[in-house]
């Protein structure tokens, strides 16, 4: 890596060797990289991307636990309520449907798109775009779903939710009997996944891969 560089006068090719430090925000000269090695910024030392040695199945296998991990998640009750003898089952669908029925449509329409439209759509479109290259297929709808993906992952918040839920659980002990069903574990493991595959797995890291599968 060299120092910090000037952008003036570059053609596109020269600026596509390029990469911005998401920290520092100085411009830094890609390098190729061994396997299960990273590089680092010049200025600042922090991460810029990293090569795994076998990114497409790790990436394949983890996407797939992630997504039955989400099926499960929606499948039942995430916590049943005790409440003096009241017992309600809490699923995630009921979350916004519940909203929805007490007219905070606004607040339903949000909640349903951060629990349950865009995780859907983020796994979707990663097991879909991971599958076309595993299958060396698709190289122009592969490049629109990285386009559409790194657009979407920004608001990528579902962690925030896993904590509000924690936070009104813990505000109802005392007053109520509180179990957790199996798809509140299945819900916790998919955060978990989730933020390892978004720290884990760049966007960087699939174009380079992209590339490599399908040339430039
Ligand atoms: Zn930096």
């Amino acid at each position: 890596m060299q120092k910090a560089l000037e952008t003036n006068n570059l053609t596109p090719k020269e600026l596509s060797r390029l990469i911005i430090c998401k920290k520092c925000a100085t411009l830094q000269k890609k390098i190729v990289l061994e396997n299960n090695t990273k590089a680092i910024c010049t200025t600042c030392k922090s991460t810029l991307y990293r090569k795994h040695y076998d990114l497409l199945d790790k990436s394949l296998a983890l996407s797939l636990s992630t997504l039955i991990f989400f099926i499960i998640a929606n499948l039942f009750p995430i916590v049943t309520i005790d409440l003096g003898g009241t017992i309600s089952d809490i699923t995630l669908s009921s979350v916004f449907l519940t909203m929805f029925e007490e007219q905070f449509y606004f607040s339903a329409i949000f909640s349903a798109f951060v629990i349950f439209l865009l995780p859907f759509t983020l796994i979707f479109l990663f097991l879909t775009l991971l599958i076309f290259m595993k299958l060396r297929i698709y190289e122009e709808a592969v490049k629109k779903m990285l386009v559409f993906l790194s657009a979407l992952l920004p608001w990528n918040m579902v962690e925030i939710f896993l904590i509000s839920v924690l936070v009104a659980m813990v505000k109802l002990i005392g007053y109520a009997e509180i179990h957790f069903g199996v798809s509140f574990w299945a819900l916790v493991l998919f955060v978990l996944f989730d933020l390892y595959m978004s720290k884990n797995i760049s966007m960087i890291a699939l174009w380079g891969l992209k590339e490599n599968i399908y040339g430039k």
